[in-house]
């Protein structure tokens, strides 16, 4: 909160409560973020930070990321020898 005070400060400006519908893209770039509601933001620069959600995002762009939502506070994981680092 402390952080978000000092940006706006500086002049960010906060839009909280907003649901984010999908992206627009001109080519290899991000061209718009459009919102539910149908209003459409434009930024030189786009952060995906939607946690569990973000692949579901970027997905219909063709991209494909490697987050998965997980139950539980450890995962154990099978690696084969080439994985494990040399003591
Ligand atoms: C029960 C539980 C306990 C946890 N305990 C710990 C812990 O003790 N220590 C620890 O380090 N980590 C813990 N974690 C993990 C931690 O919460 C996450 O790693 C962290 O919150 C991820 O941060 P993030 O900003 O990437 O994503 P998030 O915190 O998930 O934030 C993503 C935001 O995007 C928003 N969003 C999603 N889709 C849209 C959309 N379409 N439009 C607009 N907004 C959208 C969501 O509402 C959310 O506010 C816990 C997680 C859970 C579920």
């Amino acid at each position: 909160m402390a952080l978000a005070e000092r940006c706006a400060a500086r002049g960010v400006v906060f839009r909280y409560g907003l649901e984010i519908e999908g992206l627009a893209a001109t080519g290899e770039r991000i061209s718009g973020i459009r919102l539910a509601g149908g209003e459409m933001l434009a930024a030189d620069v786009c952060v995906a930070a939607l946690g569990s959600y973000t692949p579901l995002l970027l997905r219909p762009l063709g991209l494909r990321l490697p987050v998965y939502p997980a139950k539980g506070y450890s995962a154990t994981i099978a690696l084969d020898a080439d994985s494990v680092a040399p003591p």
